[in-house]
């Protein structure tokens, strides 16, 4: 066999491939749960007033009977963060949680769980619908998650980007790229059954934004730059490290300028030098 550079080029490109391949396998495999894109119409992305009030009503019948929580008074721990820690003021909108049985979907929420890895997903900001999934501390995640989502949704005038979103509330529910949840098994006993779940690769990039902000901000200025970015609509992490590094650079100058009283004191020094230096010069030249 020859091994010609036209050979060489081809086993390179299919190895190429084939690793390619793989990797996007891993990355799939890997995708364990995350949330819908918060649906904010239908999903069919028609979005005029007849389109958007049946999709509407639809939502409504589908979450009769749900469960209400008051955002200014639930004790759940992501809204406790989020109204008494950062003291972003909780919208008066109740919140309706209902949980559903992916099999058992109503219509107008098929489309919004229709990815495998979906478990929970706010609908027009106050709609939360979570999927059962077996185990109790799960769905408490989950719902967790999901609230902050509704939490920030309804306090925001504005649409927050999908980055900001999804950071936030895997921050302020379990804060962790991976989780176990066990329950003893029912069939056999003295058996624990559980499983790990990994945070799809995509959120835990964003949620190491958010983190990294908090990290150089610090946490008493990360949540003032919070609560301004939820109460205004507008996200921008140059201001928190922009003027972190104004700061910095303030204190540089600070530390490094030499007080006044140090510059004179050197200025007269060398004025003392260059006096001696001319008299003795003076009489060196009279000798
Ligand atoms: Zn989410």
């Amino acid at each position: 066999m020859r091994y010609t550079k036209e050979w060489r080029a081809e086993v390179g490109f299919r190895w190429t491939i084939r690793v390619a391949v793989v990797w996007c396998a891993l990355a799939w495999a890997l995708c364990n749960r995350c949330c819908a894109s918060l649906p904010e119409g239908p999903p069919d992305g028609s979005c005029d007033r007849i389109s958007r009030e049946r999709y509407e009503a639809a939502v409504r019948r589908a979450f009769e009977g749900a469960q209400v929580i008051d955002l200014r008074r639930s004790r759940i721990s992501s809204v406790v963060v989020l109204r008494e820690v950062i003291k972003i003021p909780p919208p008066p909108v109740p919140v309706l949680v209902k949980s559903f049985r992916r099999d058992h979907l109503p219509p107008v929420l098929k489309p919004t769980f229709s990815r495998p890895g979906v478990c929970g997903a706010t609908i027009l900001g106050r709609y939360v619908a979570v999927l059962e999934t077996g185990f109790d501390k799960e769905f408490e995640d989950i719902l967790r998650h999901e609230l902050v989502h509704a939490y920030i949704t309804l306090a925001s005038p504005k649409p927050l980007p999908f980055w900001f979103q999804e950071a936030s509330a895997v921050m302020f529910s379990t804060g962790k790229v991976r989780k176990f949840y066990g329950k003893p098994s029912d069939t056999q006993p003295r058996m624990i059954v559980g499983k790990i779940v990994e945070l799809d690769p995509t959120y835990r990039q964003k949620l190491h934004s958010l983190d990294y902000l908090l990290e150089k901000a610090g946490r008493q200025r990360f949540y003032r730059w919070y609560r301004k970015s939820v109460m205004t609509g507008q996200v921008d992490p140059q201001e928190l490290l922009g003027t972190e590094r104004r700061e910095r650079e303030h204190e540089r100058t600070a530390s490094t300028s030499l007080p006044a009283w140090l510059w004179l004191g050197g200025a007269g020094v060398v004025v003392v030098i260059l006096a001696v230096g001319a008299y003795v010069s003076r009489r060196v030249g009279e000798v």
